[in-house]
């Protein structure tokens, strides 16, 4: 069942439920109005035939006779009189008698004066009348047949309103949702038409609540656009680093091969082949660890890990590839083992911190780099400082983006991700970096965990 049909469905049982409950209680009461008033009819043709029989001395037979020829037209009104020894004074028809009167029913009307009941579906009411100094029993019984078809009409008129009301309610019902669920339809439409080729497209937005969704769902669109085009522009970058290693590598190969060479000439070959194939090598364990870092953070692994053992780790494997590169750790005393210990991913960290050590060595002369650790807020703050060649102002806005190399490139060799990954590890951790640099001084770069 699609909305549409539940709105649908839902409004009409809403409004049949209301329409039904309203119907019956007009009933119910109309039906009870018409029970009270037929008392009270019942009363008043006692009263009157006691008044015809003890005051004006009619006699039993005159009566008898008019209840006789008005019974099945009038639905008259059966009447018997009693003393209050429970003789029997008056009965209108005692052949066709309807309620039998027991000395219990008469002494139970003695006491409470009126009562009132019904057998199947008479009306009998029970009183008590005073007249000339004595007291008489009166019961009065009747079929309200008039009172029962009007009820009956009034019964199947309303069935039939409350049929054809469904029919309207489910109509209207049908109508509004179709009506409210229309730009709905519309705006999945729009959106069918857009497929990765034209992530372009944007849907109408309007002031309403659709509005409202067709506005994140176009701002979604943006952010799907963005990642989708540097995608794609990573994809040729990544193309393009590779390339030029491999290209260097094939020349140099062919043309050794081209004529037959003297053994030094080789060497020399080999050691550009090397040179290069370990730069592929370097760049495909960097393509590695930003695929790794660029995880939905569920799929990482977390876990308790001491940011300045992972610092350690991270100096450890950079002096392993450049003996020549210095590392000085200056841990905080006040910082505790609280604010160093954070629920993260101990290789990505370590890759992280290792991107920007080394970083800080191959960009200075002295190639060393001091890191300082600290607290602050609860918060582990680690600067990786230098005295190198620093960064210009002009530069500092493109540092992390992938690829990018700035105009110290020449001092280095690399690839143009360390930075642009490391932002990703870090964002991957919920914390934040921070860089701060002067040409010719020396740059900072800290990180916030
Ligand atoms: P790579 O070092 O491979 O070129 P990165 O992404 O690590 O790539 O760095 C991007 C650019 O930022 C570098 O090319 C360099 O110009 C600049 N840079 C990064 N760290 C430093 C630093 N500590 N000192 C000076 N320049 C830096």
């Amino acid at each position: 069942m699609n909305i549409q049909q539940r709105i649908t469905f839902l409004f009409t049982a809403v409004c049949a439920g209301i329409l039904g409950i309203f119907m019956l209680v007009v009933y119910l009461s109309a039906s009870k109005n018409r029970a009270n008033e037929f008392y009270n009819i019942l009363e008043k043709e006692a009263i009157t035939k006691v008044n015809l029989l003890i005051e004006t001395q009619l006699d039993s037979f005159t009566l008898q006779t008019i209840y006789r020829n008005n019974r099945k037209i009038l639905y008259e009104v059966e009447t018997a009189i009693y003393d209050d020894q429970y003789n029997l004074i008056y009965h209108d028809a005692v052949d066709i008698d309807f309620v039998k009167e027991t000395p219990e029913m008469l002494s139970e009307i003695l006491d409470a004066k009126r009562i009132q009941f019904t057998q199947e579906d008479w009306q009998v009411i029970g009183i008590v009348h005073h007249s000339k100094g004595m007291d008489y029993l009166v019961t009065a019984a009747a079929f309200d047949g008039y009172g029962f078809s009007k009820l009956n009409n009034l019964r199947s008129t309303m069935m039939i309103t409350f049929i054809i009301g469904l029919v309207v309610i489910f109509m209207t019902g049908k109508y509004f949702s179709k009506n409210s669920l229309l730009p709905l339809s519309k705006m999945s439409e729009e959106a069918r038409k857009i497929s990765a080729s034209n992530l372009d497209l944007r849907l109408k937005e309007g002031n309403d609540e659709i509005g409202t969704m067709a506005k994140t769902f176009n701002a979604m669109l943006e952010r799907l656009e963005k990642s989708f085009e540097s995608q794609k522009q990573f994809v040729s970058y990544l193309a393009h680093e590779f390339r030029t290693p491999l290209a260097i590598i094939i020349g140099e190969v062919e043309l050794s091969l081209s004529k037959p060479r003297q053994a030094e000439d080789y060497q020399q070959t080999l050691e550009t082949v090397l040179k290069d194939s370990k730069k592929i090598a370097q760049l495909s364990e960097s393509f590695l660890d930003l695929a790794k870092a660029s995880y939905d953070k569920a799929e990482v692994n977390f876990q308790k890990v001491r940011l300045d053992e992972c610092l350690i780790e991270a100096s450890q494997k950079l002096q392993r590839n450049h003996a020549n590169y210095r590392v000085e750790l200056d841990l905080d005393e006040s910082i505790d083992e609280g604010t160093i210990t954070i629920n993260g991913n101990s290789y990505l960290l370590s890759t992280a911190f290792r991107n920007l050590l080394e970083n800080a060595c191959k960009y200075s002369e002295n190639n060393s780099c001091k890191v300082h650790i600290t607290s602050i807020d609860k918060k582990c703050h680690i600067s990786f400082s230098d005295q190198g060649v620093g960064i210009s102002i002009d530069e500092l806005d493109d540092i992390f983006k992938p690829f990018f190399r700035g105009s110290s490139r020449e001092l280095s060799e690399g690839s143009g991700i360390g930075l642009y990954l490391v932002e990703k590890i870090i964002q991957l951790h919920e914390g934040k970096i921070f860089v701060d640099s002067e040409v010719g001084k020396g740059s900072t770069f800290t990180v916030i965990l």
